[in-house]
């Protein structure tokens, strides 16, 4: 096969996987798993035709994948690929672009900053925000502290990426009980210290209690989130913001998916405030719709993630325009851009309202049908997340394997307040109606027979 017969070959099963997604199991077969063995083999000692690893990979790989593409995953906080976005991420795949510099790449450069314009817009974050694209949220909180640090350090007299950590006049660091782990982790690589951190007592459905913000006498990092990964619930940006801006404080913002709440005219007023704070990590990958890995950082003292950020060496020619590398961890990486500007571009602003409010009329459906056939939802469902005990811990663990093995849709688990519960997360653009009632019945099947036991 030659390269034009391949790349419709690759096209023609990538179609035909996604057409029979509806049909099939959400997790893969025990079956399918097992056999992924088929590509253990040894390092084979020549060449293989490109047809032929592409055969092995459909036939053996496809069906040992997650559906993640389909509708009924409500696992953790996944997204689909809306049409648009994927396609172009087949084309951008062609195009081979490295992101990293303008002279590299004029379309990526050009492409990002539309979509860093369109995004300030559509989640009402500062105009003179920078904004610059990292692999997901774990890596956009990530940059948004280190410039946080930068800009924290650099009042104090100390030059941090020039001096490290060493010696430096120590900041308060400031984050909610319920503070997702990836924070935690971004705090550790960024040298704040995972544990070193003052953590104010979080209410009932995970927010910061803003009534228990320590009294802050000095600068310090206050980090919020904008929709909790258990139950959605948004600090209360406008308070904290206001009491962190009386002492110069920086507010940071984990709003990986609940950023996007922002689109739907429904739910803008949970976003109340968040505009007024420092720094904003999200991700495309979830609410959004697009391919992973794709998040974005955003700092509105753009001047201090440039400084943390930036790379000199004499072949890197600065250019008149905005290099994206400067601004984001990596040097050299793909285009992703490119699919958030068309994912942006095919949905436009009404789209993508209606695509958040469907989510969370769906979450919200869920949670009606859990609750009518007499199971206790934890949350309130202000988004598109529902958290549901079935009982006690065991049964409720035992309904999540159930739900798991049937297949019919997937729903993981995690421990809220001390209980076992289990989570539905309704992220995809795909999700419709019927997937919904097909779902809930599912749900209610093994609910019904773990109960029995
Ligand atoms: C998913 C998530 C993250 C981490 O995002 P990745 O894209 O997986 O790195 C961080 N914070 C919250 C609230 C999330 O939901």
């Amino acid at each position: 096969m030659d390269r034009e017969e391949l790349l419709s070959d690759a096209a023609q099963r990538a179609v035909s996987y996604l057409r029979r997604i509806r049909q099939r199991s959400v997790a893969p077969s025990e079956a399918a798993v097992a056999a992924l063995q088929r590509f253990e083999e040894p390092l084979p000692a020549g060449p293989c035709d490109a047809a032929e690893v592409l055969k092995q990979l459909d036939e053996v790989g496809s069906p040992g994948t997650v559906a993640n593409a389909g509708g009924r995953f409500f696992g953790f906080v996944n997204g689909g690929s809306v049409p648009a976005a994927l396609a172009a991420n087949v084309l951008a795949a062609a195009w081979d672009q490295n992101a990293g510099l303008r002279v590299m790449s004029p379309v990526a450069a050009v492409l990002e900053d539309v979509a860093i314009g369109w995004i300030k817009e559509l989640l009402g974050l500062p105009n003179v925000a920078a904004g610059s694209f990292v692999t997901g949220a774990t890596m956009a909180n990530m940059t948004c502290l280190v410039a946080a640090r930068h800009a924290l350090l650099a009042r104090l007299g100390w030059d941090v990426e020039a001096q490290g950590l060493f010696g430096a006049p120590p900041f308060q660091v400031i984050v909610g009980d319920e503070v997702h782990a990836s924070l935690r982790k971004a705090l550790a690589m960024a040298g704040l210290g995972r544990d070193r951190v003052i953590s104010v007592p979080a209410d009932s459905q995970g927010r910061m209690r803003s009534d228990a913000l320590p009294k802050l006498s000095a600068p310090a990092l206050i980090c919020i989130q904008a929709g909790n990964v258990n139950t959605g619930a948004f600090d209360r940006a406008h308070e904290i913001c206001t009491a962190a801006g009386a002492s110069g404080s920086w507010v940071h913002v984990d709003g990986a998916f609940g950023l996007w709440a922002a689109c739907a005219p429904e739910r803008a007023h949970l976003m109340q405030g968040f505009g007024e704070a420092n720094s904003w990590a999200t991700d495309a990958h979830k609410w959004l719709n697009v391919p992973y890995d794709c998040g974005l950082a955003f700092v509105s003292d753009g001047a201090a993630l440039y400084q943390a950020l930036n790379l000199q060496a004499a072949y890197l020619a600065p250019g008149a325009l905005r290099d994206p590398m400067q601004w984001t961890p990596e040097s050299s990486r793909r285009a992703r851009g490119v699919e958030v500007w068309a994912a942006l571009k095919s949905l436009g602003r009404s789209g993508l309202a209606e695509m958040v409010e469907r989510t969370c009329k769906h979450a919200q459906r869920f949670a009606g049908g859990l609750c009518a056939a007499g199971y206790t939802v934890l949350n309130d469902v202000v988004i598109n997340q529902v958290l549901v005990r079935f009982d006690d811990d065991e049964t409720t663990q035992a309904v999540i394997e159930a739900v798991q093995r049937d297949g019919t849709c997937w729903c993981g688990g995690t421990v809220w307040h001390g209980q076992r519960a289990m989570r539905i997360s309704v992220s995809s653009w795909l999700t419709d109606e019927e997937d919904v009632e097909w779902s809930l019945d599912a749900i209610l099947r093994a609910a019904k027979r773990s109960r029995a036991k």
